[in-house]
C-alpha cells in the first residue's frame, strides 16, 4: 500500500459500479479516506464492496445519495466533510445510459441521463467548491468517455451530457485555476463492465475490430489515469482531457 494520499479524503460517486471500484480502491491503496457514493438499486453490491474495502484494511464509508438530485448531493458532501473533517479529491464518476436512436427517443429518457450524467457534476462541484476554495486545496476529476469527443449512434443524450462535462470542467478550471484546485476529466473509450456488458455481442465484436489495442479495457486502466491527475504532484495539469481508450480516437 503505498502512502502518497494517507492525508487525503476522497469521494467517489457510483463507487460500487466497475470502473467505481477500480477507482476507489486505487485511491485507498494510496492511503486516501474514501466517501464511497451509490445509489438504493445497490445495496447488497455496495455492503459487499465495503466489507472488501475492510478486509483490505482500507479506510471507507458507504454514503447512499442521488447525485442526479442536487439537496442529495449536497447533504451527501456536507455529511463527508462534516465526518471525515475535510474533502480533498471529487471524483464524478456516476453515470447512465440509456441508448435510442433520437428518431424514437423519448424527452424522460434525454431528461435521465442529462441529470445523471451530467447534472450530477454540477450538483458534486457546486456542493464541494466552497470547502474546497476555503482550503486551497482540491482535485476534482470527472469521468466523461470517447462518446462524448466523437459521438456515437444511438446515443445522442450520453454524448451531449459527456461533451457537456468537458466544458464544464474547462470552465471550473479557469475559475479555480489560483487556488490549488485542479479540475479534469477522464474519457475512457470502451471498458469491461455491467455498462459494456449490455452491448449486443455482434455490436461488440465490431467495436473490438475497431480498437487499435484490440481489446476492451479493464477498469483499473481507467483509474491509473484518475490516480495519476489526483496526485498532489499533478499540479500543473488542470483543464486537461485524459483519454484511456485503446487508441479509438486520437
Ligand atoms: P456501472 O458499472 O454501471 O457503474 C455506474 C455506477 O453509477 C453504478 O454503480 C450506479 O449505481 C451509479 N449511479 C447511477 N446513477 C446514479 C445516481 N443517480 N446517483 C449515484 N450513483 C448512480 O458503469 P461503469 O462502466 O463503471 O461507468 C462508470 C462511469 O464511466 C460512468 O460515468 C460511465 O458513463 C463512464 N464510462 C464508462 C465506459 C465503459 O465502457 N464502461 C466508457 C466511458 C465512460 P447503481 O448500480 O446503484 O445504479
Amino acid at each position: 500500500m503505498g502512502e502518497g494520499l494517507k492525508d487525503r479524503v476522497a469521494l467517489v460517486t457510483g463507487a460500487v459500479g466497475g470502473i467505481g471500484q477500480a477507482i476507489s480502491l486505487a485511491l485507498a491503496q494510496e492511503g486516501a479516506a474514501v466517501a464511497l457514493n451509490y445509489l438504493v438499486e445497490s445495496d447488497e453490491s455496495a455492503n459487499a464492496f465495503s466489507a472488501e474495502f475492510r478486509r483490505r484494511g482500507y479506510r471507507g464509508r458507504l454514503y447512499k445519495a442521488d447525485v442526479s438530485q442536487f439537496k442529495d448531493a449536497r447533504e451527501q458532501i456536507d455529511n463527508v466533510i462534516k465526518e471525515f473533517g475535510q474533502l480533498d479529491i471529487l471524483v464524478n464518476n456516476a453515470g447512465i445510459t440509456l441508448d435510442r436512436a433520437l428518431k424514437n427517443m423519448d424527452p424522460g429518457e434525454w431528461d435521465k441521463v442529462i441529470a445523471v450524467d451530467l447534472s450530477s457534476v454540477f450538483h458534486c462541484c457546486r456542493a464541494a467548491i466552497g470547502h474546497m476554495l476555503e482550503r486551497n486545496y482540491g482535485r476534482i476529476v470527472s469521468i466523461s468517455s470517447v462518446v462524448g469527443q466523437k459521438g456515437n449512434f444511438g446515443q445522442t443524450n450520453y454524448a451531449a451530457a459527456k461533451a457537456g462535462m468537458v466544458g464544464f470542467t474547462k470552465s471550473l478550471a479557469l475559475e479555480t485555476a489560483r487556488k490549488g484546485i485542479t479540475v479534469n476529466a477522464v474519457a475512457p473509450g470502451f471498458i469491461k463492465t455491467s455498462m459494456t456488458d449490455k452491448i449486443p455481442t455482434n455490436v461488440m465484436d465490431k467495436i473490438v475490430d475497431g480498437i487499435p489495442v484490440g481489446r476492451l479495457a479493464e477498469p483499473w486502466e481507467v483509474a491509473r489515469a484518475v490516480l495519476f491527475l489526483a496526485d498532489e504532484q499533478s499540479s500543473y495539469i488542470t483543464g486537461h482531457v485524459l483519454s484511456v481508450n485503446g487508441g479509438v480516437y486520437m
